[in-house]
C-alpha cells in the first residue's frame, strides 16, 4: 500500500510519541527543542531507509538507518559513534523496532517480530512497549 511521507509521519508520531519517555503529562514533547528529535528531523530519510529493507532481521534495519540517516545526522561523530545514541537519547534508535513495525503495518507488510518486542529504553529509562 502506497503511503505519503506525511501520512507515515503522522502514523509514526501517533505510535511513538505516545510511548516516548520525553512526552509530558499534557501530551507534548518535553524536549527543550522538539524539532531536534532525530526521528522527525530526518523522517523522510528514515521512512525511505526502512522501506528499502525487507527482512525479519532487525539488524538489517539498524544497518540501513546507520547508513542512510545517521550518516547525515549532525549528532554523529566522524568515527561513526553517536553520544546521543550512547546516552539512549535518540528516539529513532531507542524505538526503532516500533517505528519499523508502524511503517510496515501502514504499508501492508507484516512480519512476526513479537518475540523482539516487550520493552525498550529511552532517556536511560525502561519503557514497556505494547503492540
Ligand atoms: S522526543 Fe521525538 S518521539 Fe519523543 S515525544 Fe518528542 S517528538 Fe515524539
Ligand atoms: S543515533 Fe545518533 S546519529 Fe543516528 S539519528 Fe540518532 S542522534 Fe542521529
Amino acid at each position: 500500500m502506497e503511503r505519503s511521507v506525511a501520512e507515515l509521519e503522522s502514523i509514526v508520531r501517533n505510535r511513538i510519541c505516545r510511548v516516548c519517555t520525553e512526552r509530558t503529562a499534557d501530551g507534548e514533547c518535553g524536549m527543550e527543542k522538539p524539532s531536534d528529535c532525530a526521528l522527525f528531523r530526518l523522517f523522510p530519510d528514515v521512512a525511505r531507509a526502512i522501506q528499502m529493507v525487507q527482512s525479519d532481521d532487525i539488524q538489517q534495519y539498524i544497518d540501513a538507518i546507520r547508513q542512510s540517516v545517521c550518516s547525515q545526522c549532525a549528532d554523529q561523530a566522524s568515527d561513526g559513534t553517536c553520544e546521543t545514541r550512547r546516552q539512549v537519547q535518540c528516539a529513532l534508535d531507542a524505538y526503532l523496532l516500533l517505528i519499523v513495525d508502524a511503517i510496515e503495518e501502514a504499508t501492508g507488510k507484516s512480519f512476526d517480530r513479537k518475540p523482539l518486542f516487550g520493552a525498550g529504553f529511552h532517556a536511560g529509562r525502561r519503557v514497556e512497549i505494547c503492540l
